[in-house]
């Protein structure tokens, strides 16, 4: 059994499993930044709001130009002479009056919806502001990230083509130990001995399994402590 090739397989097995952790974190960093929405949403609600702001100052404008006929075309009649009597004068002059009051009210709200147009603009130019840097940082950071994430699926499939290549020269007992172990033992089949210890469990090992693995060819050596197949430089 090539146990130096079993261990070369699983050093390309962990990468591979590092890869597709590194691209699924990267996938989830990809995700636009809750602050970059909250701006956007805080532009959006400003420019929906001015809106409605000039909306309303255009109609309390109209509202006063119509306001300011009618209060001119009642008094000329008034002033004409058309009317002559006590009661209708005295309506006529209440309505004026009341129209008049009515046009200093509609002519207060343009003022007030201008006004409101006015710092919910300054607010805008300062959100758009933030918006703008927000997002021309998330960019920069996006592109990074979509350049390291390229770079580990290319990274990804060299190590898929080195397993394959790897797998088709191993045996195929080889291959469904290796398989069981990965299986059994949390993804690690194969561990080196490291200074006389097993690096997978760190148990220090007797020097009879040391040298056995060394010089053992071809038949695996297992650590006695946690089951994994031995490989010895
Ligand atoms: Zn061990």
């Amino acid at each position: 059994m090539d146990i130096a090739g079993l261990y070369e397989l699983q050093k390309i097995d962990l990468n591979m499993d590092k890869a597709r952790r590194r691209v699924a974190q990267i996938r989830r960093k990809l995700e636009e930044p809750e602050e970059l929405k909250q701006v956007r949403n805080t532009v959006a609600t400003l420019r929906s709001e001015l809106e409605r702001l000039h909306a309303r100052q255009l109609d309390a404008e109209l509202n006063s130009r119509q306001l300011a006929e009618r209060i001119q075309e009642s008094e000329r009649r008034l002033m004409s002479g058309e009317v002559r009597n006590a009661r209708e004068l005295e309506a006529l002059q209440s309505s004026i009056e009341s129209m008049k009051r009515q046009r200093a009210q509609v002519e207060e709200v343009a003022i007030e919806s201008m006004q409101q147009r006015e710092a919910h603009q300054r607010q805008l130019a300062d959100q758009q502001a933030v918006l703008a840097r927000l997002e021309n940082t998330w960019l920069t950071q996006k592109a990074a990230l979509e350049e390291e994430e390229t770079k580990y699926r290319r990274f990804y499939a060299q190590l898929k083509q080195q397993r394959q290549r790897l797998s088709e020269r191993l045996s195929a007992d080889a291959l469904s130990l290796y398989a069981q172990l990965v299986e059994r033992k949390a993804g690690i089949a194969v561990a080196a001995v490291q200074n006389g210890a097993c690096s997978a469990c760190n148990m220090a090992l007797p020097t009879g399994v040391v040298s056995h693995a060394r010089t053992a060819a071809g038949a695996p050596v297992f650590c006695p402590s946690c089951g994994r197949i031995l490989f010895a430089a």
